[in-house]
């Protein structure tokens, strides 16, 4: 197996990244199909650099929102899309700092359920380039 690829400086909390990356299948859809190859990516907080969950990212392209679908992990942020009772709050901040990290919305287009992000907010690190199409 080759090193995944971590472009922000590593810090202690990123230790275990490549084991736990290990666990998440990609979800292949046709929303991925048509996107084009699946990246996962951790989104952390830009102000304080705490890990916020797991995404697969379908295709190139800058990162302007999140589909609930896509959210790989933690396991209370997974399948938000399948939450019926409305009780998924309006903006999502950063468990440790509280900066406002997103705020949820419907992408139209699709009618999918998203975070829409904060652009000065979250930093990316990309993990893992599956290409196995
Ligand atoms: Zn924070």
């Amino acid at each position: 197996m080759s090193r995944p690829l971590i472009r922000a400086s590593s810090k202690a909390s990123m230790q275990n990244l490549s084991e736990k990356q290990m666990k998440y299948e990609f979800i292949i859809d046709d929303f991925t199909l048509r996107r084009g190859s699946p990246v996962l990516l951790s989104i952390c907080c830009i102000r304080c650099d705490s890990h916020l969950f797991f995404y697969q990212k379908d295709g190139p392209g800058p990162l302007l929102r999140c589909y609930f679908d896509r959210i790989l992990a933690p396991e209370k942020m997974k399948n938000l899309h399948l939450n019926s009772n409305n009780n998924i709050p309006t903006t999502l901040l950063c468990h440790n700092c509280s900066s406002k990290i997103a705020e949820k919305g419907i992408y139209q287009k699709e009618n999918r359920k998203i975070y829409l992000l904060v652009q000065e907010n979250f930093s990316i690190k990309e993990l893992e380039n599956k290409h196995e199409t």
